[in-house]
Formats: structure tokens, C-alpha cells, sequence
């Protein structure tokens, strides 16, 4: 048993419970809306927002003898994204209807496709703890979304919106391939992330433009797969881990016990962390799913998918392993870059404004990372409204690379730069901030400290570390304007340290 632990899984993974070690198993169905002005089978607009049922048409609420007609664009962005997924383009799909009754279902089925999706299997990659893994796409297909009861208006009634009746939605199902809560969140965001720069999604998980239904079960290392409970339309990053953790706990401590998990729908509820029963587990039969008689099968040919493959971007999987062979970047820092395509682009920029790329690419990340975006967090802003350029970065970087400037003195100009504008290389001119490399004026500096600290000087003869003391004490007195490097040799010789 334990060799086949080792074999499946990374052992950090597994949970432990009073009978040994278990493997929880997860496999996700994120529901995409598909960013398009209008909605799968009808003119309406998907707007976010409107008062209710004000973007509704006569096929959304199911007037009778309405035909629906497919949008070709809600098929163009299922290509891209099964493009995206490096999945494979079926050139014929079928639309089926799943018949259930709920009152924010007017047509009293779902039109969606069941046994000939319009995308086949494809894979994502994500990296957790600096270990990257596949994750296998069993399938993507397009279906209607339906439209939302409101039940907390009025005491006694229930109200029914159809504002998102008909919208279009990618229902994108994982192989049952993630091994932790951790796993399963790495793979939503990185969906999210190729979503985001195919924009053929959104990925607004607070307008619950994605979601996701989240499918766990446990078993112990090397065993067959448990039996698993779907978590209904989790809507949130966080709240997919808390999900997947509690309900694998749930799961074990049942079996533990001596019971067996029943196959269910669950929710998730946010305030407690807890997840709880819905309905016992729909089958596909009890949804009599069939081939909508008022739509053809879908028909697509081969040119019309090469050519959407053409004007595809690059995704943040090339973009990142980009990154790391020309600017020779880490790959955690190649991560974060290319996570949204706006601060990918921006990197670009920066490096377009260097004078030596190949030198300070680099340099030029960890401002991007480190300053900017750790001041952007901070004020609560995202990358398109930061008050510092890409080409005001790149000015920062250039001086520190040319020498012109110390890394503390960089500091000092970025904030500048945030608070006021300006050129870089302008302001250091102007206010006098050049670091300093003529000896002379350092070994003043240096003279004067070892003169200012005779027991230090005898003390560092026995212990050379204390150097960084001396540097310290000269980079003060230089207002931090001091090439450190200069200090440091210059303070090596006149100490006679090495
Ligand atoms: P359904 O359509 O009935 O929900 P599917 O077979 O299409 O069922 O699977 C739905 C999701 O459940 C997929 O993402 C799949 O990876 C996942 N899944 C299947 N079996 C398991 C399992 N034993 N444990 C966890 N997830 C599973
Ligand atoms: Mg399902």
C-alpha cells in the first residue's frame, strides 16, 4: 500500500485519518460565460446589471413557436478557448435539450450539448510548490445558462429574473486528475488566467461569470476511486479550497466510521465553511437528455478553426517560458508576470525602455514585482491605473544598471516618481542624487569613520565580518549616495582586511 501511495501522489498531499493515510480526489466543471454581446441562441443582451428581465427576447422566456438560432461568435470564442486548452476541435457537435422543470427554466429544458461536445480533450498545466503537472481536460461544450429566482424580496412570494436566460456558457469538465485543494485551485486560476487572455471569458468570479461545481471523493492510496460528491457553483478561489478540504474530511470521517458516502449533490456554505446536502445525485437518464429537433447539428470546418488558431495570442504558459529564456527570469517570477495579461504587457514595456535588456531584464522584473506591485497592493489599485509608466520604470532601472544610482537611492526616486511624475534621469540630475564614485570624495568619507572608531578598527583586524559595520557607517555619512562597491574596496585596503 505504501509503495502505491508514492506512486500516486506526492505525500504531502495525503490526509491523515485514524486508519493511515488517504488521497482525496477532485475533478471540476467550471461554468465560463462566454464574454459575447449577445446570447447563445438569440439577440438579446448578456449586460451585467440591468434591471430584471429587461434583457430578455421572446426566445429567452420561451413564447411559443420561437426558434432559437445559434450566435457564431459564442462558437468562435468555444474554439479559441478549446485552442487554448490545446484540445481537440470537434468539426461536428450536437445541441441537446436537458429536460427539468425549475421556474427559471421557462422552456422547461436546457439546451445543451451532451454526447458530441464541441470540444474534446485537452490538458492545463499548473504549477503548486514549484512542481508542475498536467491536468486533463475531458471536454468543453456550450450551453444555455438559466435565470436566477429571487427569494428574499418579498415574504411571501419569489420573483424570477431572465436577464440571464439563454446566456451562453463553456462547461469545461477536468479528468479527475487534482490531488489536493490546493491543486484545484492552482487549475481554476490558471483557467482563469488562459480565459483572461483569450478574452473569451471574463473569469468575474463576483458576478459569477465563472463558477464551479466541485467533484470530490477520498480513498486510500493506490485503491480504486472512491465515491464522490459534487459541490454545486463554488464561486470563488478561496472557497474551492475550503470545499474540497472540508468535504474530503467529511468523506473520511464517514468512512473512518464505518459508513459510506453517498453519491450527492452538495453546497457549499460560505459562513460556516461547511458543505451540506441538496439533492441525492441526478443521473444522466433522469434528464431524458435528446437532440434539440429545432437546431441542426453544428458543422464547422477545419479552415475556420485554423484560421481562429491564427489570431489566438499567446498564452501565459509560452509568454512565461518567454520570459525565462530572454530575460532569464525565475520561473516563480515568470509566474507572476504572466498571471494577467495587462502585467505581462506592462514587463514588455519596461524592457523595451532599457538600455541593456540582456543585463538588467532581471533588475527590471523584480521592480515590476517587488516595488510596483507590492505599492499598487498596498494603495488597492490594479496595474491600469498605476501612477508610475512602464517607461518611468525602465528609467529607474537604466540608472541603477549604468551604476548611477544605488538600489536605497532607487527607492527614494520611485517614490518621487509615484507622488510626483517627472523623468528619472531628470530628477537624480536635478536634486543631486548621483551616487557617488569619485574616490576622492569617498575616501574622505572613509577616512573619517576609521578616524571617528579606533576600537572598532582594532576590532575588525579580528573579525573581518565587522567590514559591513564600516560600510554602513561611510554610506550614511554619504547620504546613501556612496557606490557601496567603491566603499567596500576602499575600506578593504585602508583597514587592511580582506
Ligand atoms: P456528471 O456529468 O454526472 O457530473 P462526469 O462523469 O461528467 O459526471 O464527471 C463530472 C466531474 O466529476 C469531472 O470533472 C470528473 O473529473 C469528476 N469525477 C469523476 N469521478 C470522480 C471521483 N471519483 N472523484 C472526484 N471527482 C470525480
Ligand atoms: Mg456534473
Amino acid at each position: 500500500m505504501q509503495d502505491k501511495a508514492q506512486a500516486t501522489t506526492n505525500n504531502d498531499n495525503l490526509i491523515s485519518g485514524a486508519t493511515g493515510d488517504w488521497e482525496v480526489v477532485i475533478g471540476l466543471e467550471v461554468h465560463a460565460q462566454v464574454s459575447s454581446n449577445a446570447k447563445l441562441f438569440s439577440g438579446a443582451s448578456t449586460e451585467f446589471g440591468g434591471s430584471p428581465n429587461s434583457h430578455v427576447s421572446l426566445v429567452d422566456a420561451a413564447m411559443p413557436g420561437m426558434l432559437p438560432v445559434i450566435n457564431s461568435e459564442c462558437v468562435a470564442q468555444a474554439i479559441r478557448t478549446g485552442l487554448g486548452l490545446k484540445a481537440e476541435i470537434n468539426l461536428r457537435s450536437v445541441f441537446d435539450r436537458k429536460n427539468y422543470f425549475y421556474p427559471d427554466l421557462p422552456q422547461g429544458y436546457q439546451i445543451s450539448q451532451y454526447k458530441q461536445p464541441i470540444v474534446g480533450e485537452g490538458e492545463v498545466e499548473i504549477e503548486v510548490e514549484s512542481e508542475t503537472k498536467t491536468v486533463g481536460i475531458e471536454r468543453l461544450h456550450l450551453e444555455q445558462d438559466a435565470g436566477k429566482s429571487i427569494h428574499d424580496q418579498h415574504p411571501d412570494y419569489s420573483y424570477v429574473d431572465l436577464n440571464r436566460s439563454g446566456v451562453a456558457l463553456m462547461e469545461i469538465v477536468s479528468k479527475p486528475d487534482l490531488r489536493s485543494a490546493k491543486e484545484a485551485q492552482a487549475y481554476v486560476t490558471k483557467l482563469r488566467s488562459i480565459l483572461r487572455y483569450l478574452e473569451t471569458c471574463d473569469g468575474d468570479m463576483e458576478k459569477g461569470n465563472l463558477r464551479a461545481d466541485v467533484n470530490v471523493s477520498v480513498r486510500k492510496p493506490g485503491d480504486e476511486f472512491g465515491t464522490r460528491c459534487e459541490i454545486k457553483n463554488v464561486n470563488s478561489i478561496r472557497f474551492i479550497g475550503q470545499a474540497a478540504d472540508y468535504e474530503a474530511r467529511r468523506q473520511i470521517d464517514i468512512i473512518e466510521d464505518g459508513g459510506s458516502v453517498d453519491q450527492e449533490t452538495r453546497l457549499f456554505d460560505p459562513k460556516s465553511g461547511k458543505t451540506r446536502s441538496m439533492r441525492s445525485k441526478e443521473e444522466a437518464h433522469d434528464y431524458r437528455y435528446f437532440p434539440d429537433p429545432d437546431l441542426l447539428p453544428l458543422e464547422i470546418e477545419q479552415a475556420y478553426v485554423d484560421e481562429l488558431a491564427k489570431g489566438l495570442p499567446e498564452l501565459p504558459d509560452e509568454k512565461k517560458h518567454r520570459f525565462m529564456g530572454e530575460y532569464g527570469l525565475s520561473s516563480y517570477d515568470a509566474s507572476v508576470l504572466v498571471a494577467e495579461r495587462a502585467s505581462a504587457d506592462y514587463f514588455e514595456d519596461v524592457i523595451r525602455g532599457l538600455k541593456n535588456s540582456k543585463r538588467d531584464g532581471k533588475l527590471a522584473a523584480n521592480w515590476v514585482i517587488n516595488e510596483l506591485f507590492g505599492r499598487l497592493n498596498k494603495e488597492g489599485h490594479d496595474i491600469a491605473q498605476s501612477p508610475v509608466s512602464a517607461k518611468q520604470i525602465a528609467g529607474i532601472v537604466n540608472l541603477i544598471g549604468a551604476g548611477d544610482i544605488s538600489g536605497k537611492i532607487a527607492k527614494e526616486l520611485f517614490e518621487i516618481v509615484w507622488a510626483d511624475g517627472g523623468d528619472p534621469a531628470e530628477i537624480v540630475e536635478s536634486r543631486g542624487m548621483k551616487q557617488v564614485t569619485d574616490t576622492g570624495a569617498i575616501e574622505k568619507a572613509v577616512d573619517e569613520v576609521i578616524a571617528a572608531n579606533p576600537d572598532k578598527v582594532e576590532a575588525v583586524k579580528a573579525k573581518p565580518a565587522m567590514i559591513g559595520w564600516f560600510v554602513g557607517q561611510v554610506m550614511k555619512a554619504s547620504g546613501g549616495k556612496a557606490n557601496p562597491q567603491a566603499v567596500n574596496e576602499m575600506l578593504k585596503m585602508k583597514l587592511g582586511v580582506e
